[in-house]
């Protein structure tokens, strides 16, 4: 049995703050003050899944003008 008060993410070091996001509770390193979240949400949080690259764009050509 692992013993509830380690960190969720190592596993290894004391949890020290529970994020808001996921819940998950975690030690000092995987802990992002700033975001009050854990590392990989803080990281979730930090770059959006947003593709925005104009070229990836899959909008159809517009070249159905009839003259
Ligand atoms: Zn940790
Ligand atoms: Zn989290």
């Amino acid at each position: 049995m692992s013993v509830s008060g380690l960190c969720g993410v190592c596993e290894r070091a004391e949890a020290r703050h529970t994020c808001r996001t996921c819940g998950r509770v975690v030690c000092n390193d995987h802990w992002n003050e700033s975001l009050a979240a854990c590392t990989p949400c803080a990281e979730g949080l930090g770059s959006p899944d947003d593709p925005a690259d104009p070229s990836a764009r899959d909008d159809p050509p517009d070249g159905f003008r009839i003259d």
